[in-house]
């Protein structure tokens, strides 16, 4: 899987190292499990970087009215038709 987002940079004792990492791509809509393709292509740069996104945004899109939504704080329920969101990424279907 690609990883899309948004990456921050800082030079630390003269190395450059990851300030701030997130998933956020209003194009592509990655899911948070695309941090496995971030994290390599940052080792792959010789990067120090984080465990995990530092900014994180969960991404469904509405099975009911197909409008993809951004979940917050786990509340999985549709800010367009109040359907119920489905517990597993699905921007791709
Ligand atoms: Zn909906």
């Amino acid at each position: 899987m690609l990883g899309a987002g948004e990456v921050s940079f800082r030079e630390e004792f003269g190395q450059w190292v990851v300030d701030e990492v997130s998933n956020q791509s209003t194009g592509y809509c990655p899911d948070v499990g695309s941090w496995s393709a971030v994290a390599d292509a940052l080792e792959r740069a010789g990067v120090d970087r984080p465990d995990r996104f530092t900014h994180q945004v969960v991404f469904r899109r509405c099975v009911s009215c197909r409008q993809v939504n951004v979940v917050r704080e786990d509340d999985f329920v549709c800010v367009f038709c109040d359907e119920a969101l489905p517990s597993d990424w699905n921007i791709d279907r």
